[in-house]
């Protein structure tokens, strides 16, 4: 089942229309929830920050934000879904096209789920990452259905046998394609402080906290390329990357190519939480 505004009807029934704004305009917001053990993992957080975006495009939700909650609870209950992700976006709704908002649309909330595992593999060994320049609009802290930059960037990454690119806007080191970048440099926790330049995570967000909590001093700072290339550990985050260590950036190797002691401390503390009942 999906849920498409109010709601459950089957993937096949969920219709949505041609000129729809998402769809023309990629106008609209989105949020990925993880689902652990059947529970949604900092749902809150989520729907904060997806009332939030709303609110940086001028989009109203059409009902009650309790209502959207315990539409997500129910469509992971109806899908039997223990361990994936909810997707949600919602558009401004259909309209003939035109680049103002139109009077009078509807906007359109969707939701799926999707089965997914954590990526144990890499969490283990850690990923490469290729740097892109920073090429993308200057609000990237809504978290806007538009991810051409993002595309393009993973793409490129990918096209280096990398798993993520991680941007920069000339020195400054920004975030990850659909991560937030974080270095360990003389004992201390370093990431780009949540403006504009950046998407606030909400796994940035909890990490900090865990850091705070293992005594590790967390800086919000912004970071250069050759902080980066000589930090003695790096790692990204995300709702499905977790605390995902990097290894290898472009040609440079980090940590000697191995998990950092800070990231593996880190990794600890984020998989208690997420496995406490
Ligand atoms: N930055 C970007 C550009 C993203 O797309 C994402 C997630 O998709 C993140 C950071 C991490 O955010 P979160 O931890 O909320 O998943």
């Amino acid at each position: 089942m999906i849920l498409l505004n109010n709601q459950f009807v089957s993937r096949d029934e969920g219709k949505v229309d041609i000129e729809d704004r998402g769809y023309q305009f990629g106008d609209g917001v989105y949020e990925v929830i993880r689902v652990y053990n059947g529970k949604l993992f900092s749902l809150a957080e989520h729907l904060e920050r997806f009332k939030r975006s709303m609110v940086a495009i001028s989009l109203k939700l059409p009902y009650a934000s309790e209502t959207l909650t315990d539409n997500l609870k129910t469509l992971v209950e109806k899908n039997n879904l223990r361990n994936g992700i909810i997707y949600i976006q919602i558009t401004r709704g259909a309209a003939s096209r035109n680049h103002g908002f139109p009077n009078n649309t509807t906007p359109v909330i969707s939701a799926y789920t999707k089965e997914i595992s954590r990526p144990i593999e890499a969490l283990n060994s850690g990923i490469s990452a290729h740097l892109v320049e920073d090429f993308r609009w200057l609000r990237c802290d809504i978290k806007s259905l538009n991810l051409l930059g993002n595309v393009l960037a993973k793409q490129e990454a990918l096209d280096h046998g990398c798993q993520e690119a991680i941007f920069h806007r000339g020195e400054r080191v920004t975030e990850g394609s659909s991560t937030n970048v974080f270095i360990i440099r003389a004992g201390k926790l370093l990431t780009h402080p949540a403006d504009n330049f950046i998407l606030n995570g909400i796994t940035r967000r909890y990490v900090i906290e865990l850091a705070c909590q293992l005594g590790l001093p967390v800086i919000e700072k912004s970071f250069t390329l050759n902080e980066l290339l000589t930090a003695d550990e790096v790692f990204v985050t995300s709702t499905t990357q977790e605390v995902m260590p990097v290894v290898k950036i472009n040609q440079s190797t980090i940590a000697e190519g191995r998990v950092g002691k800070w990231t593996q401390l880190l990794q600890n503390a984020f998989e208690s939480a997420i496995t406490s009942p």
